[in-house]
């Protein structure tokens, strides 16, 4: 990088929103890293966001209200709107209003950004827009951008995000707003959910094994056959991603996330790998599960970024375990300020 282009860097003020939770959280670190001036925003009190950095500009807004979005926007070159509400599957089958009421955060930010002259917007997105009838085999079917329409999505959770993104295509056609948006499949990672009802999957599974390994239990329950398949994509090839399209020419929504498509009872063989153990597995076939099959398909991230997210499966999976695992003993020994909202000042 150039000294000017490093002095660039320094100079670009960001807003990072749902700041305290898990993507947002890594999107902070990186862009601290870097030098960038980063104001961080999430409803959560400060003391309960998985990574506060106490050198940010950290604000503790509901982001539903449009008067708080102008506030966070105020004074920023370029937002990364992150905020949802959301969850696993079972979060997210269980609060389809609570889901769909985020289209107020995307809403207001858009506005707000309007409104102050922001540069760049950036909008999470989800490969729960895809259409569910492509989406009934367990053969991962691989999922390509235009599998979206005619629009069939998740309900609730899934509606609100295929909306969010026309809205940002509108507000681009329309406003002339620069706005860049990303279809995340599946992240995971240290300093995500791993317990109370939000988690996903991967972390999930890491928290059922460590608590077997721990208590020596010989069993675990499992969601659905397990032979339901995704891709998993790495937290850090989430953030590089997320840098990379909003920097890009890519109008319309893009894939981000993994092809190595594993069904969920290969995630857990990995996982007992780790873990050293072999676990009889009870399967609930009432418990939320999701749709039967879902991989990224690629084709355009590499493209036009010559670039698509390469952490491997057992390579993620091993740092998140670690992770879990000392979170996990640390909840046990009672030491909150370790569990999930630690504070990494400094
Ligand atoms: P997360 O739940 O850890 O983070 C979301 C954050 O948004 C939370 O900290 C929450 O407190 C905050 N938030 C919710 N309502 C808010 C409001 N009214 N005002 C301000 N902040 C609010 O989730 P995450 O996994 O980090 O997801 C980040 C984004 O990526 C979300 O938009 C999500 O829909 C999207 N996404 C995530 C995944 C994944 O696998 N994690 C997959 C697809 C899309």
């Amino acid at each position: 990088m150039s000294g000017e282009e490093r002095k660039l860097q320094k100079d670009t003020r960001v807003l990072v929103t749902g700041a305290g939770g898990f993507i947002g959280g890594h999107l902070v670190a990186e862009f601290r890293k870097q030098g960038k001036r980063v104001r961080a925003a999430d409803v959560k009190p400060l003391d309960k966001w998985y990574q506060r950095f106490d050198d940010v500009e950290n604000l503790h807004l509901d982001l539903n209200i449009k008067q708080n979005c102008e506030i966070a926007a105020k004074g920023v070159d370029e937002i990364y709107n992150l905020a949802a509400n959301m969850g696993g599957m079972g979060f997210i089958e269980h609060n389809k209003a609570l889901c769909m009421l985020s289209v107020l955060i995307n809403t207001h930010m858009l506005q707000a950004a309007l409104n102050h002259g922001c540069q760049k917007y950036f909008y999470a997105s989800s490969a729960c827009v895809y259409n569910a009838d492509k989406q009934k085999t367990f053969a991962a079917p691989s999922l390509k951008e235009e599998d979206a329409y005619p629009a069939m999505p998740e309900d609730g959770y899934g509606w609100e995000k295929l909306f969010s993104e026309r809205m940002c295509r509108h507000f681009r056609e329309d406003f002339g707003l620069y706005t860049r948006v990303a279809r995340f499949h599946n992240v995971y990672g240290p300093w995500g959910t791993w317990f109370g009802g939000r988690e996903k999957a991967p972390a999930a599974i890491c928290r059922k094994v460590i608590e077997a390994k721990l208590q020596g239990a010989h069993e675990i329950e499992i969601w659905g056959s397990g032979d339901q398949t995704r891709s998993f994509m790495f937290a850090d090839d989430c953030v590089k991603g997320i840098e990379l399209i909003a920097n890009s020419q890519i109008l319309e929504p893009i894939n981000l996330g993994s092809t190595e498509a594993v069904s969920i009872n290969q995630l857990v063989d990995v996982v007992e790998g780790i873990a050293g153990i072999k676990l009889k597995r009870s399967y609930n076939l009432s418990a939320p599960k999701g749709v039967n099959g879902r991989n990224s398909e690629n084709t355009l991230i590499k493209k036009y970024l010559n670039w698509e997210p390469d952490t491997t499966l057992q390579a993620g999976l091993e740092k998140t375990y670690a992770w879990i695992y000392d979170q996990y003993l640390a909840r046990e020994r009672g030491d909150a300020g370790v569990v999930r909202e630690s504070s990494a000042a400094g």
